[in-house]
């Protein structure tokens, strides 16, 4: 090709935003020629590699936009360490079609085993079938909802959290909830109910909800909402940061870890 009709290609592949095909042509256009093929095989090749480009691009703008405060995925799960945890459940929900039939999730379970972890691949994997997600904490989520409540943007942040395929809440539980805030949490529960997937974790069984929530009434609307089409993950077992750390010889003893009742059968903790 002359210089010529190559700068107006390059300038209009940049204009209809193929910038693998730009990448890619004449390296291609070079290797079909070599290996004899037509002129189709050799679109055909270039538009599969903008199409695997476009995709990968795609799901990392969603693993951006969904603000994991790290990435990690179920590969690196050691399901041996929690032999409590249903492996196969994990695995099938890693498939995300509760996602799609706007199902929940709700991780219980002490700290240190896991639920974060197994929350952020879930969410990772729900980014990587095209499904928006969003992670947050539930101390962020009430402190974000009431400082928008404050400055008259509330309705704006409800949509935003109401937009996503997924909203991941972590750490539901540590800190109990003033009243404006276990309503505002309600609020955003109800109006996400049979709209979009929520996945809360939290150290406390669902039965002290009442106390995390301040109310019982306010924490039997909630969870009437989230178990309604819900799946519970028990997390039982010992603190998987002290076993690491008991193993490489820093702790000697084993530390007391709680571990919270079972929650019973899926869907009907
Ligand atoms: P939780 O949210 O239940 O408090 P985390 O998910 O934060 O626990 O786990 C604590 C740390 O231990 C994290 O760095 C996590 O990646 C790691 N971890 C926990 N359980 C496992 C496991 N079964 N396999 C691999 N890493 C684990
Ligand atoms: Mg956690």
């Amino acid at each position: 090709m002359t210089q010529a009709p190559q700068i107006l290609l390059d300038h209009r592949l940049k204009s209809l935003r193929l910038p693998t095909v730009l990448r890619e042509y004449g390296k291609l256009a070079r290797q079909c020629a070599t290996e004899g093929q037509d002129h189709v095989q050799f679109l055909a090749r270039l538009v599969e590699l903008e199409m695997i480009d476009r995709e990968r691009r795609m799901i990392e703008r969603r693993i951006k936009a969904a603000k994991f405060p790290a990435v990690k995925s179920l590969e690196s799960f050691d399901f041996k360490a929690i032999p409590a945890l249903n492996k196969m459940q994990v695995l099938e929900l890693a498939r995300c079609e509760w996602v799609e039939r706007r199902e929940n999730v709700i991780a219980l379970g002490p700290s240190g085993t896991g639920k974060t972890h197994i929350a952020l691949g879930l969410g990772l994997s729900a980014c990587q079938k095209g499904l928006s997600v969003g992670f947050v904490t539930a101390a962020a989520l009430v402190h974000e909802l009431m400082e928008a409540r404050d400055e008259r943007r509330l309705l704006r942040l409800q949509k935003q959290m109401v937009g996503y395929k997924l909203l991941i809440i972590d750490e539901l539980g540590y800190l109990p909830l003033e009243p404006d805030a276990a309503h505002l949490f309600f609020q955003l529960i109800s109006r996400r109910y049979e709209r979009g997937s929520v996945l809360i974790t939290s150290n406390r069984p669902v039965m002290e909800w009442g106390e995390v929530f301040g109310d019982q009434v306010v924490a039997t609307a909630i969870l009437d909402r989230l178990l309604h089409h819900s799946h519970v993950l028990t997390v039982r077992g010992d603190s998987y940061r002290l076993r690491e750390k008991r193993r490489s010889g820093l702790i000697k003893t084993s530390s007391a870890v709680s571990t919270i009742p079972a929650t019973g059968k899926e869907g009907s903790p």
